[in-house]
């Protein structure tokens, strides 16, 4: 080990080989094996943590005004001056269309889609960009189904540094796809899957040296701990019953989990909540190994609507796991068609949100109709993405699928007369 301060350091969490904080590595040097980040116990005390985490003023620009940054005693102590939107701070809603349609009246939604570039990934990008520049990399790359592209592309942008994304070609919504190109990123349309894309970038790391920012570097899952840092937080530091989130590469399953032992650890909460991760039924390897008490991992090959979880072999594997066992969480999948009309559902509550996202809310709804999820707990659905992320599905499923579906709001067609105006209006009155 470097340094004297041995305040943040990585681990591997195969063979427990440690490296420094700097270390450009993205994985073990010696086994391959995922890195864990790994804070020096604070000396502060839960109360004293609690009110450095309010010491943001709304006046505050920069990261100050961040929601990620807020919680840097533990999520990176060390870096000083951080790539920061700022994000985070994202609102927690209470719609009743929504709980209704779920069952579930103690359904609160955290809508990551009202991030910068309008995903969770802008929470992870913060520090992983903020700690690529510590380390001097010379360019920044990722594969993604979309939204890390988004989110790398202008944190990159923000930061001087060249970005290269790795996208499947045809394979991602056009809203992530148009972000990606405007915000200047290098974008490299592959013919082939997401999981073929993670396997290019990663030989491009290994061979050409570009910093890797996918969700296997554990800085960015340190910021997507903030999802539930924050939630508990608005929450004042109530556990809920259950934490709902959509389940895709499981970064943020594994991040969920890191959040919450830790959160327990520093005596920051009581009760530590239910995961519930969600996946999509044509891309649920994770679902299928915890039916078998996670004795063998699966892999498939991807199939779904929901293209920011149509992964078949999820990177972040072990670490989900983990969090699955520490949490008494369950793992479950729901169809295509269970996911659009929870989307339609959520979208005409004026709320809105991609297709991956409303996964969560339609597994709650699963979980309550078992049984799991008993009437009167306390829910918190993450909403990963916003809502004009993928127009294309909106417009087909509105405009086009036939039948139409149950919640499809066809537009009309009328001839500029008054009176086909007053014969929308009539229709809408039956
Ligand atoms: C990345 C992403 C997911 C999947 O999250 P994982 O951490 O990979 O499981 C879900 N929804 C949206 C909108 C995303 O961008
Ligand atoms: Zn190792």
């Amino acid at each position: 080990m470097t340094g004297v301060l041995r305040r943040t350091w990585q681990r591997c969490a195969d063979c427990g080989h440690e490296i420094g904080e700097l270390a450009r590595e993205t994985r073990c040097p010696e086994c391959h094996g995922l890195l864990e980040i790994l804070h020096a116990g604070t000396a502060l005390s839960a109360e004293q943590l609690k009110q450095r985490f309010l010491a943001h003023p709304v006046t505050a620009h920069g990261a100050v005004a961040s929601g990620v940054w807020r919680f840097q005693d533990i999520v990176l102590p060390t870096a000083t001056s951080p790539v920061s939107w700022p994000e985070g701070n994202t609102p927690l809603l209470d719609r009743a269309a929504v709980q209704q349609w779920a069952g579930c009246p103690g359904l609160l939604l955290k809508h990551e889609g009202m991030n910068p570039t309008g995903s969770f990934k802008d929470r992870g990008m913060t520090v992983g960009v903020t700690q690529a520049q510590r380390i001097g990399a010379s360019a920044v790359a990722c594969a993604s189904t979309g939204n890390t592209s988004a989110s790398l592309a202008a944190y990159a942008a923000q930061a001087g540094l060249p970005a290269l994304v790795f996208v499947p070609s045809g394979g991602i919504a056009l809203g992530k796809l148009a972000q990606s190109l405007a915000y200047g990123a290098r974008t490299l349309l592959v013919r082939g899957d997401f999981d073929d894309c993670l396997r290019l970038v990663e030989a491009a790391h290994r061979e050409l040296g570009v910093y890797l920012l996918n969700s296997i570097n554990p800085f960015r899952l340190e910021g997507q701990k903030t999802i539930v840092l924050e939630l508990l937080l608005q929450l004042a530091w109530h556990s809920p019953d259950w934490i709902a989130v959509p389940a895709g590469n499981l970064g943020n399953t594994a991040a969920f989990g890191k959040a919450l032992r830790e959160a327990k650890e520093l005596g920051l909460i009581a009760r530590v909540p239910r995961i519930a991760s969600v996946q999509a039924s044509g891309a649920a390897p994770f679902a299928a190994a915890f039916a078998e008490d996670f004795a063998v991992r699966h892999r498939v090959r991807a199939e779904t609507v929901a293209t920011a979880i149509k992964i078949g072999d999820p990177a972040s594997w072990d670490r989900a796991v983990r969090t699955i066992r520490e949490t008494d969480g369950v793992v479950l999948a729901v169809s295509d068609a269970e996911i659009l009309e929870a989307k339609a559902v959520i979208d005409a509550s004026g709320v809105g949100c991609e297709p991956a996202s409303a996964a969560s809310v339609a597994g709650v709804r699963q979980l309550v109709r078992q049984g799991t999820i008993r009437p009167g707990e306390r829910v918190v659905a993450v909403l990963t993405g916003h809502v004009l992320k993928d127009p294309g599905i909106l417009l087909r499923y509105h405009q086009e699928m036939e039948p139409a579906p149950a919640k499809a709001n066809r537009p009309v067609e009328i001839e500029s007369h008054l009176r086909d105006v007053e014969r929308v209006l009539k229709e809408r009155k039956r």
